[in-house]
Order: C-alpha cells, then sequence, then structure tokens
C-alpha cells in the first residue's frame, strides 16, 4: 500500500504502448490505481481522448498523477490549471522506461515520498529538488496518513529555520520522524509537536494525530457550531477530529451529513457510544473521546448505506456523467445486468461486481437495498438513463413495496443519477431528429401487452410525434416490429426520415437513415435504436432534423 497521505488512488497516465510496460510496473505496487491511455492507442483501464483536457480534469479533481512523458509535456498541458490554489495533487512525470522520476508539484501532499517509492521500483534516484527534503530525507511538511499538518505557512517557517541552523526537537509520538535525518537537539527551542491540541504563539511545528471521536447523541439541530464549541472548550484542535458517531436512529439527519462534510471526516453509526463515557470529555452536547494516537474510523459502527442509481450512457466513456463516474469510484457493491456490469468496469480488488439475468430486475433491487442497509456504498448500473426502460423504477418499486417490512431501508441514501438515454445519444449522432415534441416507446411486451404497444404508436402517429423505439425484436418477439411498422405507415408517408442507430458509442457503432417506406425487421435488433421523424422531418447531406417551428 502507498504510504503516502494521498488520500485518492494515483492515475497513471500513458500516451503510448512503449510506456505500458513501465505504467503496469508502478500500478502493481499501488493495488487501487488505473492506467489511463489515449483511446485507440494503447490498451489501457480507461480510454481518454483528449490528453491535456484528461489531465487537466484528473488534477482539478485531486487526482494525483503519475505521466509517463516528459516534464515538459505534463507542465505545458497543466499550465493552465496551476493558478487554482484549491487542488494540488501530487503531479510526477516519469520517463516512459522507468529512467527518470520527476516529482513536478504537490510537495505538501507527498510527492517527493511517491517519487522515492516510484524509483526504487526502477533502481534510480529520484529527481528531488526541495530543500528541506534533501537535507532532512524526509519532508517535514508531508505526513503520513492519520495526521494532519496545522498549518502549512508555520510549516514553512519552521522549515527555513531549521535550513537556517536551528536544531530540534519531536514532543509526541512520531513514528515516521525516527528515519528523518534531524538536526536534534534536547534543548531545541523549534519543536515538532505531535499533540491533538491547539498551539499558538511559538515557532513549534503542530502536527495533529487524527485521534478525537465526538458522539453527537442529539442531532436534530445543527451540530456544526455545537462541534466547533464543543472542540474548542477542550482546546481541541479540529483537525484533529477522526469520525463523527452518532445513534442508529439518526442515520437520516441532514445536521450530521453536514457537519461530517464541514469536518471532511466520516460519519458512522453505533447502538451506543463506542468509547467509555466515564473519560470522555463533554461540551456542547457532544462527547469527545481523544484515542492515544490516529483513530480508524472504518472500525468504528457503521456508516449509512447508499444506494445509487447510475446511468452509463450509450456507451462512451465521455458520455458518461461525472456524477455517475463518480458513484462508480466510491461503490462498493456494484449491481446490473451482466454486460452493464462489465461496462461499468474494470474495478478495483474491493470492489463487488453482482453480475444478474437481465430479467431479474426487482429481486436485484432488493439486494441493492440489502446491502446499502448494512452500510454498504451501492450502485446499481444500467445502460443509457437509468430512469428510461431500466433499474430506477424497478429500486423505487422495490422500495416502496419493501419498506413496511425492511424499515431499514428507509435510511439508506437514495440517489438517482441521470445519464444519456440511447435516444438522445443516436439523435445525436444524427443531428436533431428529437429536436420539436416525440415520444419513447419500448416494443417489449414482456412487461405490457401488446395490445397496449399497438394503441399507443397508432396515438402517437397520429398526434404527428417523432418516435423512438427501444427494445425494437427479439427472438421470443419476430413479427411484433413490422406489426408496430406498419400501424405508424398508416397515419405517416413512406417517405418519412428513420433513423437506425445501432450500438451507438460501443465498438461497431453503425448509424443510418432509411425511409419509413424501406423500414423492416430485417434492419434492426436488440442492439438498435429506431428514431421515426414526424412529418416535418427533414434530411440534407448526412443529417436529420426536426425543425423547432411547426405549421
Ligand atoms: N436505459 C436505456 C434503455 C434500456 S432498453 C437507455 O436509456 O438508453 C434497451 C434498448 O435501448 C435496446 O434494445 C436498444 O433499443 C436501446 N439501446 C441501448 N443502448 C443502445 C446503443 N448503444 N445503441 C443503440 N441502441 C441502444
Amino acid at each position: 500500500m502507498a504510504s503516502v497521505n494521498t488520500a485518492k488512488p494515483l492515475a497513471i497516465v500513458v500516451l503510448g504502448g512503449t510506456a505500458l510496460d513501465t505504467a503496469r510496473r508502478i500500478q502493481a505496487r499501488y493495488p487501487d490505481t488505473r492506467v489511463h491511455g489515449l483511446a485507440n492507442r494503447v490498451a489501457a483501464d480507461i480510454a481518454y481522448e483528449d490528453f491535456g483536457a484528461h489531465l487537466r480534469e484528473l488534477y482539478r479533481a485531486n487526482v494525483p498523477l503519475v505521466v509517463l512523458c516528459s516534464a515538459g509535456i505534463v507542465i505545458r498541458a497543466l499550465a493552465a490549471c496551476l493558478d487554482d490554489k484549491c487542488a494540488e495533487p501530487p503531479v510526477l512525470a516519469v520517463a516512459q522506461d522507468g529512467s527518470a522520476v520527476v516529482p513536478l508539484l504537490g510537495g505538501m501532499r507527498g510527492v517527493n515520498v511517491l517519487a522515492r517509492e516510484i524509483a526504487a521500483l526502477f533502481d534510480i534516484a529520484p529527481a528531488i529538488t526541495t530543500s528541506g527534503e534533501l537535507r532532512f530525507s524526509q519532508c517535514l511538511l508531508a505526513p503520513p496518513e492519520g495526521y494532519v499538518l496545522a498549518d502549512i505557512e508555520r510549516g514553512k517557517r519552521f522549515v527555513s529555520n531549521l535550513l537556517a541552523g536551528e536544531t530540534t526537537r519531536v514532543e509526541g509520538h512520531a513514528p515516521w520522524l525516527d528515519r528523518a535525518d534531524l538536526p536534534r537537539a534536547v534543548d531545541a527551542t523549534c519543536v515538532v509537536r505531535i499533540t491533538p491540541h491547539v498551539v499558538d504563539g511559538d515557532d513549534s511545528l503542530p502536527i495533529h494525530p487524527r485521534c478525537v471521536t465526538a458522539w453527537i447523541e442529539d442531532a436534530s439541530n445543527d451540530c456544526i457550531e455545537r462541534l466547533r464549541a464543543g472542540l474548542r472548550v477542550h482546546d481541541l484542535a479540529p483537525p484533529a477530529l477522526a469520525a463523527i458517531a452518532a445513534p442508529s436512529s439518526a442515520m437520516t439527519s441532514e445536521w450530521l451529513a453536514q457537519a461530517a462534510e464541514a469536518f471532511g471526516v466520516p460519519l458512522r453509526f453505533c447502538e451506543r457510544t463506542p468509547f467509555d463515557p466515564a473519560h470522555a470529555l463533554n461540551g456542547e452536547g457532544i462527547a469527545f473521546d481523544v484515542a492515544p494516537g490516529p483513530v480508524d474510523a472504518t472500525a468504528i459502527g457503521h456508516a449509512r448505506g447508499t444506494l445509487t442509481v447510475i446511468g452509463l450512457g450509450p456507451g462512451r466513456a465521455d458520455w458518461m456523467t461525472p456524477a455517475a463516474k463518480h458513484a462508480l469510484a466510491q461503490a462498493q457493491d456494484i449491481l446490473g445486468y451482466e454486460t452493464y456490469v462489465r461496462m461499468a468496469g474494470p474495478f478495483h480488488a474491493d470492489q463487488h461486481a453482482h453480475l444478474t439475468d437481465n430479467r431479474e430486475e426487482l429481486q436485484r433491487a432488493r439486494h441493492a437495498f440489502e446491502l446499502a442497509s448494512e452500510g454498504r456504498r451501492v450502485v446499481v448500473v444500467s445502460s443509457g438513463d437509468p430512469g428510461v426502460f431500466a433499474m430506477a423504477a424497478a429500486v423505487l418499486e422495490a422500495l416502496d413495496t419493501g419498506r413496511v417490512a425492511h424499515p431499514e431501508w428507509d435510511a439508506v441514501k437514495l440517489v438517482v443519477e441521470p445519464g444519456v438515454s440511447a435516444s438522445l445519444g443516436t439523435a445525436a449522432c444524427a443531428g436533431a431528429p428529437l429536436g420539436h415534441d416525440f415520444c419513447v416507446l419500448s416494443l417489449s411486451d414482456n412487461l405490457k401487452p401488446w395490445a397496449t404497444i399497438e394503441t399507443r404508436i397508432a396515438h402517437a402517429a397520429q398526434a404527428d410525434l417523432a418516435m423512438a423505439f427501444y427494445n425494437p425484436l427479439s427472438k421470443a418477439r419476430p413479427w411484433q416490429f413490422d406489426r408496430a411498422v406498419e400501424i405508424v405507415r398508416q397515419y405517416r408517408d413512406a417517405a418519412t426520415p428513420v433513423v437506425l442507430g445501432r450500438n451507438i458509442g460501443r465498438p461497431g457503432e453503425r448509424l443510418r437513415t432509411v425511409t419509413l417506406g424501406e423500414l423492416n425487421g430485417t434492419l434492426v435488433d436488440m442492439r438498435t435504436m429506431i428514431i421515426v421523424g414526424s412529418s416535418t422531418t427533414k434530411v440534407f447531406s448526412d443529417w436529420v432534423y426536426t425543425p423547432r417551428w411547426y405549421a
């Protein structure tokens, strides 16, 4: 595992296939990482289209970057974001053959530690240029996981004092500094203080172990101010807070969620106080426990489970919303029809993919609630948009019909994230055939009677709506599509343009335009989206559109 306090898994970015071996060697050292490669050029884990744009997106999302190309290319690509003080993840340039490792950015976030680790893989010396780090063979300002630097400006002053010849000593427990080559002296005035308490007004370097747990019994009002005040009463530094714990009955409290967000700590739920209340510090109705060292929040009770229903879009990675990508990256369990779960991958070792048959929707939705109510982060995937002939409705139906028997399902944080539906993806490729009023219809009679489908097609055709047909035809439904076309023809001209999109956004994508007169079941299958134009839909060169106006 990485010893660096980078919080997020690294992204290893390559341009060409020649760097892939080196990238995979680095990846093997950091199990949660993915290799990002230029689409159609490299067989990496994640494909990108535009190197600069992709690098900037990752950088802004605070993802530590190991880029296998020249330092100059990386610098030029990121130049436009360097002003943005909100993000400065570690960024390293690594020579394609692993012969040079150059830490570029993210000094406070452990870039040099990363550089040393990666350089060690290739048995070379990293190109470290930070003076404090060179002198002390350790960056004092990038403590490991579980510890936080109180104040960067103070930290910089401290390091320059040491560089100017001052001596130092460590107060408290800082095992990682044992290896550092510091100018130590028992009577030194520059003190590294490892403490959960606020340290003011001296030349010391305070580093807070994240060792404080707050127990909030009453979460019925603003917890942020109370937490701040409670910590202040005991002189505890807010960054020392490791977790907020609360009774399981308060799981849906927004006040708690806001407080956890504001302090950037995990929120955990337990049946009772997770520490001995007799030894707790109390303030503002909150009990604080101060452990001797960093606290592992995941060992306290359990989290509030989340269930996020996402759509992957039609297939192209860049047609997936950032919100859906984020949910996937956070997920512990991913459920869905096999094909879509595979599309959503690859996953890292501690993510569980649950593959199911396409027909078991309600059962899958119930399983998702069971997992989420154990405190897990669950994602249910659909293709396209999850609300269009897909899992979102099944998930809501499972909750609606199951919440009385399973009251714990109501405490799950349920979110539906929209996606690009196949009709919209296909329409965009063709131009704008859905530019005016339209309707979407599923031609599958698995879940509704065929007679209903016929009636709807007739009414939609009569209303002169453009129509997007999903699930057009399968082996079990061989004749229905031709019947549907026959109904449309009763109301619409044989010259009406029809867009056929097959595997849109996926390998083997095919888009064509035919006329309603030509349309028949031999031209379509279950991977096809059919868009039938209205009476105003037009075609010129390769484009199809339905104008905004209406006669
Ligand atoms: N939730 C999905 C639809 C699921 S129904 C969405 O919003 O897109 C499945 C049907 O969608 C398929 O039978 C096909 O008609 C259509 N479809 C899904 N992905 C497609 C793609 N990439 N290209 C063309 N049609 C697609």
